[in-house]
């Protein structure tokens, strides 16, 4: 039959056509990022491509070329470094962007190597988003250190790793009981606070960013002149090793490996953790992805599993250019490049003027942007942001987007954009605007624009609570003329939300219940979420304490106030001020005749558990929520903060606990959990 025979070879030829295409770009890519380390493609993007050609060839193993980037690790050595051929090839990794997709490594470990793959468990690690290295120590000391290159051979750069301090050039320990000759794997990478400097420093000098922390860590290896190197912060984690033939070695397993790589002085990555089954794998690399991602000061862009014993490794061994004892479990990525449409100004509650980017929406760690806030103009100035640039986006787990600066490659040489232009006026009430230090505030304290945001820091769950009441939701009763103020909340009725957009009558009767026991709320929330100028959470909650009541406070004089412990000049004259403000004392009226409670309930137990102690807390309690601890601790006498420093008496480490726990343990910091300072608040 010549009809189908004919399809078939159409579809062949097209096959044939398509996988060449894919050739050439994943080629011109890779050599844009490994060579240049100026990527031209989205790694997402790089990695569907590599996937779909991955696809064809296995459908078509005749179309697979011994040089096709599915065969090949990074790319070919640049000829202004000396090469070093690598004891053991330098692979790469497997991609899983999946929990199926890591169970089905799983699945077809056990098939080569049976079901003792199980019973050993894995390894999490961090993966790191930095350039591979191998560091050549004979009889302990550092003799060579090359770049991963095409995988077998590398380039000799030596003299730049020598300049990364923390690389040790004689590993610790007693002479004569280290491997004679031992290549130690691993990454050097480019901190985020270092990267984002020396970008700033680019941009003022003229010269092209650095599109992200991995490009600008390889870029910096890669130096011929190492005094350029030296002075670039690079930072390096050990995580493997390669000797000749078979030799004895100190560790069984991955975790032992790095254990020993640490007590011989090689940096190893935070968070690592043997994983008993492929479920705790999973649990661990969201974990990562949504809480200590956003944490850390480094990129990573998943965790590697690896096979914990290293026998089952060797037994399992390489399918081309991927190990098959390991996988790369890939997170979303974090740094996307997009337009920078506007820049636009709202008001925050404190009357902050705060420039924010509009955004051409771009897909970054896991989400979808379109704003991202540009914290003030000094910053916006600092970066050089202008509207119509092309920007580099980051966003990790739970942090908020931040543009990290323009790509001054793309921006019109001839016709650049204009500068922003700084308002000089409120833009929402038109006040003149005040400048302190690095921000522009509105002091009209009626202005429009603080409204909104006064009314969501009201709402949230540090002030009253209310269930609810989204910020979509806030602005939509105020679109409706519904609310004008805080006080209208308390003067809705169900009738009057039920028909507006998105509410249904079991919504708004919740909405309406929700905020009828927020007049419950005791006064430190109530204090707090008025937002009254520089009283935050602990300020509200030292003058509920001392105060007892509101009218206390309220016919308080200023020295009165100031005389509480803990209360300083600035926030005595701020509190005086807004209960002597005739519109403030107003709005106070409404919420008293709402039927608001204005005490503070006096506290059971107060001891001096925590008297002199600073506390740090971190990670999920399990029954207690943030403010709960730290109200708790601060009855008890004890001073809460949020990082740990040599000034930390104790870190209360809840579930997920992130780098805080790593710090705390590294400086010896007493690290307890909620169970204990339970008891000992003698609860
Ligand atoms: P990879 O970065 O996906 O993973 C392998 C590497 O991870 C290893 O070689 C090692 O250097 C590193 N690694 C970090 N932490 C590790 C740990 N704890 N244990 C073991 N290894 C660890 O693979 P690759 O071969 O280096 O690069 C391929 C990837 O690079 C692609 O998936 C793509 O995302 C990106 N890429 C992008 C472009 C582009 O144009 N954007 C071009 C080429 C490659």
């Amino acid at each position: 039959m010549s009809v189908p025979k004919r399809s078939a070879e159409r579809s062949a030829e097209r096959s044939a056509e398509r996988s060449a295409e894919l050739r050439r770009t994943l080629e011109q890519a890779s050599v844009d990022y490994y060579v240049r380390d100026r990527p031209t493609l989205p790694d997402r993007e790089y990695d569907t491509l590599f996937r779909e050609l991955q696809a064809l060839e296995s459908a078509h193993p005749e179309l697979r070329t011994p040089d096709s980037p599915t065969m090949r690790v990074g790319a070919e050595p640049a000829t202004s470094f000396a090469k070093h051929s690598h004891l053991v090839p330098m692979i790469s990794l497997a991609n899983a962007f999946s929990d199926d997709e890591v169970g089905e490594w799983e699945a077809r470990a056990v098939k080569v190597a049976g079901p003792a793959v199980r019973k050993t468990g894995y390894s999490a690690e961090l993966k790191i988003d930095g350039a591979a290295v191998s560091l050549t120590y004979r009889e302990g000391v550092l003799v060579m250190g090359a770049t991963r290159g095409n995988g077998a051979v590398g380039e000799d750069v030596t003299t730049n790793l020598r300049t990364i301090r923390e690389i040790p050039l004689r590993l610790r320990g007693k002479a004569g009981t280290h491997p004679p000759l031992i290549e130690i794997r691993g990454e050097v990478y480019f901190p985020f606070d270092a990267f984002e400097k020396l970008n700033e420093e680019r941009t003022e000098a003229g010269e092209p960013v650095f599109a992200n922390p991995r490009n600008s860590a390889a870029g910096s290896l890669r130096q011929q002149d190492s005094a350029i190197t030296a002075a670039r912060p690079l930072r390096f984690f050990g995580y493997a090793y390669a000797v000749p033939g078979a030799n004895s070695l100190p560790f069984e397993t991955q975790s032992e490996l790095l254990k020993t790589l640490a007590s011989w002085g090689i940096p190893t990555a935070p968070h690592h953790s043997h994983c008993r089954t492929l479920a705790d794998v999973n649990a661990q690399a969201h974990a990562i992805e949504t809480k200590i991602r956003g944490e850390l000061n480094f990129g990573i862009d998943g965790i590697v599993v690896k096979v914990e014993s290293l026998a089952l490794q060797a037994e399992l061994g390489d399918a081309g250019r991927e190990p098959r004892w390991a996988i790369a479990r890939k997170f979303a990525a974090d740094i996307a490049e997009t337009k920078l449409i506007r820049i636009e100004v709202n008001v925050g509650r404190t009357g902050k003027i705060n420039p924010y980017a509009v955004l051409e929406p771009v897909e970054v760690g896991g989400t979808t942007v379109s704003r991202a806030t540009l914290h003030n103009y000094e910053l916006v100035k600092q970066k050089d942001l202008r509207e119509g640039d092309t920007v580099l986006l980051k966003r990790a787990g739970d942090v908020i987007p931040q543009v990290i600066g323009p790509v001054p490659e793309k921006r019109d040489k001839k016709h650049p954009p204009p500068k922003p232009v700084i308002p000089k006026r409120c833009p929402a009430c038109g006040t003149p605007v005040r400048a302190s230090e690095k921000d522009l505030f509105c002091d009209n304290d009626f202005c429009e624009g603080r409204r909104l945001e006064g009314i969501v820091h009201f709402a949230s769950r540090g002030a009253m609570d209310i269930d609810g009441l989204s910020y979509a939701r806030i602005e939509q009763l105020l679109d409706a003329g519904l609310i004008h103020d805080l006080a209208d909340l308390y003067e809705l009725k169900e009738a009057d939300i039920v028909s507006l957009e998105r509410f249904a009558e079991k919504s708004a009767q919740a909405l309406v219940e929700a905020i009828e026991t927020s007049k419950q709320q005791p006064l430190s929330r109530l204090l707090f979420g008025l937002g009254i100028r520089h009283v935050g959470a602990e300020a509200a909650a030292l003058l509920a304490r001392n105060f007892g009541k509101l009218d206390a406070i309220a016919k308080a004089s200023a020295d009165e106030i100031e005389a509480v412990h803990g209360i300083g000049p600035t926030i005595a004259a701020s509190v005086y001020e807004y209960f002597h403000d005739a519109r403030m004392t107003k709005l106070i009226e409404r919420l008293r005749t709402s039927g608001m409670t204005f005490s503070e309930p006096i506290r059971a137990s107060s001891s001096d558990a925590f008297k002199g102690l600073t506390v740090v807390i971190t990670g999920t309690l399990p029954t207690l929520s943030r403010p709960e601890a730290k109200a708790m601790i601060q009855d008890a006498g004890g001073r809460v903060t949020d990082s740990v420093s040599k000034g930390t008496s104790l870190l209360v480490v809840g579930a997920d606990a992130g780098s805080k726990l790593d710090k705390a343990r590294a400086l010896g910091v007493a690290v307890i959990d909620e169970a204990e300072l339970l008891r000992r608040l003698g609860k």
